[in-house]
This record gives structure tokens, C-alpha cells and sequence, in this order.
């Protein structure tokens, strides 16, 4: 039996070609059904939906043998016990540094001063203003960044950008491009050993998949 754990959304939708490619058809719409465990046309293998910041603790630990997990996800738990043979290029996005409309963001970051960063990506946001050398005191949210700049919580937030779309709505502006996001597959690194050739399997379709995807918009 193979386990690969997914969270529902964005990357559950996207994931579902490559799974195809792969030949394995999930049954069940986690958006409707109450399962968490979810049968596959294939006898060996079945879908976990877990919550997307667990998908690599539930393979580190081999809850599951595989999943699909946001490199910003990934770079924040950290990637021990975790082989990570493909960038799977979905759920593509940027996560950038974002101030108020009209704040002075390059005066706030020139050397000696400080700035009040909420954001859910403590670890990504630390290292950005540490590299840059700015002082940067962290405040840890869970969702809803955009609010801490209108309610002055803090000077900045670090969040996923995809379209830009809610940013402006809260008139708020990008000042800084930390990085592109995208969707990776990691794997348990004990499972790899033990159940080899149905793992190397998938990661060759799903490889695949993404080759003929980039052909594509080529
Ligand atoms: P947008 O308005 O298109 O820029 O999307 C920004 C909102 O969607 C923010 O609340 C982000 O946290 C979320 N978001 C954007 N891209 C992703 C992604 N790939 N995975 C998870 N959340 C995302």
C-alpha cells in the first residue's frame, strides 16, 4: 500500500492531472465527502487530506509515504528524514513582503532601523531581514496578514502572493519579492527503501507529467 498525503484546495485540484498521469483516480471530492482517508481506483494506493502545514510531518514520520506540500510549507518545517526528488511546479505563487499604501518601507529597512513583520512564515521573513540586516521583530499569525498593516500590529506582513488580487483590495502594495513558490513532492526516505519500484513508479509518471506540461507552454 502506498500513502500519499494532499490538502485539500489549490493543491489537491492541481495534483489531480499528475495523479492521473499516474494512473491513479481518486474516488471520493474532499470538498464533499467527510473522509480523510481516500480510496483510489487502485488497491495500493490511498489519499490522506491533512491540513497543508502537516503534510511533512505526517511523511517524516511515515504516516504517509508520500505527499505534495508548498515549499514555503516545506522551508518552515524544515526537510529532515524528507527526500524531495521533484519541484512539481503547481500552486505557483511568490511570497513577498507587503506594506500599507503611502508607508515608507525603504526608509524603514535602511540600516539601524526597525521593523514590526506579521507573518505566518517565521522562519523564510527571519532569514530575509537578517541577510538584508535589518531588525526585524516577527509577529506570528495564523491568517488574515492583511489586517496587521491597517490595524497597526505591524509595519509589514510576509505572505504568499498569487495574482496580487488581495493585496489591493486592502490597499496594500508589495515592496519586496522573496521568492517563487511552488507545489513539491517529498518523500519518506525509509519508504523509498522498502516499497521502491511503486514509489520510483509514480515519481516517474508524475516527472513525466511535468516535462509534458512544460513542453506545452513552451
Ligand atoms: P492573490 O489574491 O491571488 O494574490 O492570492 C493571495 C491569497 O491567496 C493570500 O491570502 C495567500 O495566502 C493565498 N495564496 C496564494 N497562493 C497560494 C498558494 N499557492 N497556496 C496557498 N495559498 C495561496
Amino acid at each position: 500500500m502506498i500513502t500519499l498525503a494532499l490538502s485539500k484546495g489549490r493543491i489537491f485540484d492541481e495534483a489531480l492531472p499528475l495523479l492521473q498521469a499516474a494512473d491513479i483516480v481518486v474516488l471520493d471530492d474532499p470538498e464533499k465527502s467527510r473522509k480523510l482517508i481516500l480510496d483510489t481506483n487502485r488497491p495500493d494506493v490511498r489519499v490522506l487530506v491533512v491540513r497543508a502545514t502537516d503534510v511533512p510531518t505526517y511523511v517524516q514520520y511515515g504516516g504517509a509515504d508520500m505527499g505534495i506540500t508548498g515549499l514555503d510549507t516545506l522551508l518552515e518545517h524544515g526537510s529532515d528524514g524528507l527526500y524531495q526528488p521533484l519541484d512539481l511546479q503547481i500552486a505557483q505563487c511568490r511570497i513577498s513582503v507587503a506594506v500599507r499604501e503611502g508607508f515608507d518601507y525603504a526608509s524603514s529597512v535602511r540600516q539601524g532601523s526597525r521593523l514590526t513583520v506579521a507573518t505566518k512564515y517565521m522562519a523564510i521573513a527571519r532569514e530575509f531581514f537578517a541577510a538584508k540586516g535589518v531588525h526585524a521583530d516577527l509577529v506570528k499569525l495564523y491568517g488574515s496578514m492583511e489586517l496587521a498593516p491597517l490595524t497597526g500590529l505591524a509595519d509589514a506582513i510576509v505572505d504568499l502572493v498569487s495574482t496580487g488580487g488581495t493585496l489591493r483590495a486592502n490597499h496594500l502594495v508589495e515592496v519586496e519579492h522573496i521568492m517563487d513558490i511552488s507545489s513539491r513532492l517529498v518523500v519518506n526516505q525509509a519508504a523509498l527503501k522498502l516499497k521502491q519500484a511503486p514509489i520510483r513508479r509514480i515519481i516517474d509518471a508524475f516527472n513525466g507529467a511535468v516535462q509534458r506540461r512544460m513542453e506545452v507552454k513552451a
